[in-house]
């Protein structure tokens, strides 16, 4: 069982985005995805998550093709770079928001979880932006997914709040048997908590690798491309 991407296409307008990404990742792992801003991270994703059409090729999850399943049945949730939180619900309304046949008693636990125990009624403004980031994370553990898609979830948080989400999450995905795919620009950050990553360029899979041949090299994600290293 994997997540398979074959020769899947995109453009917008006159620019093609996504140029035929062949990708095959096992369920179980966490992969991450590096590539320059613009070199259509974001775009994968959405299109993963249904949120976004590809002009061509095939996405398959768990031997099903996604073309046309709606998002809601894909077990398939997303988190990214800033917590889209209502600012008007409490954080336990915000948790069940999307799942509303989650009890009580079942969002606390996934609040629990995620260490915030106890702010079932807590507001939404009297969160530090990591707590609200948790909030996201237990919203999208709460519907049950399969697969998770981290888009750049850690980068407006500060360095120690940074790694233990980092370990949280990569524990949580690990213990409740889930697939995640995490774009990062954050060396660090692929070498803590992926199994495998993929560098995209220009609109292609440039390599793939463990996160270990990385560290033989000094460069961040972006130098390493321009070294024309392969992972
Ligand atoms: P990344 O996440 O790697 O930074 P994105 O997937 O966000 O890259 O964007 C890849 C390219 O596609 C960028 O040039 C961006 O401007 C363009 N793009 C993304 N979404 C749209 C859209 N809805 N309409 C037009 N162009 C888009
Ligand atoms: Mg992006």
């Amino acid at each position: 069982m994997s997540l398979v991407l074959s020769g899947v296409h995109k453009r917008f307008k006159d620019r093609d985005v996504l140029r035929g990404i062949d990708l095959e990742i096992p369920n179980g792992e966490i992969h991450a995805l590096v590539g320059v801003s613009g070199s259509g991270k974001s775009t994968l994703l959405r299109i993963i998550a249904g949120l976004e059409t590809h002009d061509s090729g095939t996405v398959t999850w768990e031997e099903t093709p996604l073309d046309g399943v709606p998002p809601h049945l894909r077990r398939i949730t997303m988190l990214s770079q800033s917590p889209l939180l209502f600012p008007h619900l409490t954080v336990g309304e915000n948790v069940t928001l999307a799942t509303p046949n989650r009890s009580r008693q079942e969002a606390e636990a996934w609040l629990a979880r995620v260490r915030l125990p106890g702010r079932y009624d807590a507001e939404i403004h009297e969160l530090s932006g990591g707590e609200q980031q948790r909030v996201s994370f237990s919203r999208a553990l709460a519907a049950s997914p399969r697969l998770i898609l981290l888009d750049e979830p850690f980068t407006n948080l500060d360095p120690e709040l940074k790694y233990e989400l980092q370990r949280l999450i990569r524990d949580l995905v690990r213990e409740l048997g889930l697939t995640a795919l995490l774009v990062t620009h954050d060396r660090e950050e692929a070498m803590l908590v992926a199994d495998r990553v993929t560098l995209l360029e220009a609109g292609l899979v440039r390599a793939s690798g463990t996160p270990q041949a990385l560290s033989e090299t000094e460069s961040t994600f972006g130098d390493f491309i321009e070294l024309g290293g392969s992972l």
